[in-house]
């Protein structure tokens, strides 16, 4: 590689390297080069989404767009009012790609597929300028005179360069980089993961999917975390992005608690202890001959799942509804408000999956990127102990911090 003195190199060619390396160069940077450890750039980005990428999320104000951060949360308050959902939308705009809201509010680019998204990045930084080499991976990298002495894998000639940005995801050698020039690191768990239930009734209804769904986790240090949305119930335990939200909150406490903890849930919709006696009192009147089986106290609840609230309550479904006594009704009531279920494990990843931990904020400077430790280093993207919810926060924060690099690494230069 020639010539051994490279003004930028970016490790990492996933979407937070990506951005970086393509916004220092179209800001002036003359000779950025971007390494990417395997043949393919952008891997999961082209996996993303189930294929189609959620390149972001419809969430306009910055003050809202941080609560969807369990790690990260306020402090990127200042980084997502310099660049945050609207700027991602307008940026892949400008760079010929259109992204389309869906009614949840999650942006897709309007091919459907993760591939247009790969395409725009790498056309992007090809017309910049940025320099790619695939199959290249940073090893080692130390502070010298004027920048970092690197060293590559494979390679043997001496390289230096003037301005480093570590980019590598989650991968443990851009930790073991970071952590060599003077960072320390968050230790990593996995975020946003299902929920496993053991030998439990409820697993028979695998497919059945219920909205809104209110879920108290408790653990046994005493903490409790609380998510309320869609649930999918599955073969192995709970789905869904309640419980995907809920995972990812507790990720941390939970793989403390060795994914063991109970789970409460309220399957009525949010409906008071009032609410539903009234129901079942409409209910006892309107469909008294009819049996609880095949009568349920209001039509939106799903039918296998009021079944099994009536097996899990002890009564049975042949009965008639004007002969449900009223220690019946209580633990009927009792069942869809508050059913308390033991949490056995960590279920499969959902269609995004991401690490909590990393290198921590407080070593980063917020506004530039550039680590606290060692000028002239910056850092971005999921090497941070920041990590989003599922629905497009995760690329976003690869796209802020990349975007917030690249203009400072650039400026930086401009300066010197
Ligand atoms: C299946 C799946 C689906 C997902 N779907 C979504 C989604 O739809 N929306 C969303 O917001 N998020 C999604 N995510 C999360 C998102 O993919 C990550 O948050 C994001 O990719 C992190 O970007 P990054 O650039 O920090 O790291 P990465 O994407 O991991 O990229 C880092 C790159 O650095 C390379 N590398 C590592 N070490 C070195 C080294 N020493 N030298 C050179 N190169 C190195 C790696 O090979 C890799 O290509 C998904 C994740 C998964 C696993």
């Amino acid at each position: 590689m020639h010539p051994e003195r490279l003004p930028v190199v970016v490790a990492g060619g996933g979407p937070a390297g990506f951005m970086a390396a393509i916004v220092a160069a179209e800001a002036g940077v003359q000779g950025v080069h971007l390494l990417e450890a395997t043949p393919e750039p952008l891997s999961k980005v082209r996996i993303s989404g189930g294929g189609r990428c959620n390149v972001t999320h419809a969430c306009w104000d910055p003050r809202e767009l941080v609560a969807h951060y369990p790690r990260g949360s306020r402090a990127l308050r200042g980084p997502f009012s310099r660049f945050a959902a609207g700027d991602a939308l307008a940026w892949f705009d400008d760079h010929g790609l259109e992204l389309v809201e869906e009614p949840d509010g999650r942006l897709f680019p309007r091919s459907n597929r993760s591939s247009s998204v790969v395409d725009t990045l790498r056309r992007a930084a090809e017309q910049a300028g940025v320099t790619l080499h695939t199959g290249l991976a940073l090893q080692a990298a130390a502070p010298a005179a004027q920048g970092f002495a690197l060293e590559l894998r494979g390679q043997t000639h001496p390289l230096t360069s003037g301005q480093l940005v570590l980019a590598t995801g989650s991968h443990p050698s851009g930790r073991r980089l970071a952590g060599a020039l003077g960072h320390s690191l968050v230790s990593p768990v996995p975020s946003l993961f299902t929920l496993a239930l053991a030998a439990e009734p409820l697993l028979a209804l695998a497919g059945v999917a219920v909205d809104p769904v209110g879920l108290i986790l408790e653990l046994p240090d005493g903490g409790s975390q609380r998510q309320q949305g869609p649930v999918l119930i599955t073969h192995w335990g709970l789905s869904g992005p309640a419980t995907l939200r809920l995972t990812a909150f507790a990720a941390r406490q939970l793989h403390t608690s060795r994914y063991r903890a109970r789970l409460r849930v309220d399957w009525s919709g949010g409906r008071s202890q009032a609410d539903l006696e009234q129901l079942f009192q409409q209910a006892r009147s309107t469909q008294a001959r009819r049996l609880l089986a095949s009568a349920r106290p209001w039509p939106e609840l799903s039918r296998r799942l009021w079944q099994h609230l009536l097996h899990r309550s002890g009564v049975e479904p042949e009965r008639r509804w004007a002969d449900l006594t009223r220690e019946q009704q209580r633990h009927l009531i009792s069942a869809l408000r508050d059913s308390v279920y033991a949490i056995s494990g960590r279920g499969p990843f959902g269609e995004e999956f991401v690490t909590a931990g990393g290198v921590p904020l407080g070593e980063v400077n917020l506004a530039t990127m550039e680590s606290r430790r060692q000028p002239g280093l910056f850092l971005a993207g999921e090497l941070l102990d920041v990590d989003g919810i599922t629905g497009g926060f995760n690329f976003q924060h690869c796209w802020t911090s990349g975007w917030i690099a690249g203009q400072a690494l650039a400026l930086q230069l401009s300066e010197s």
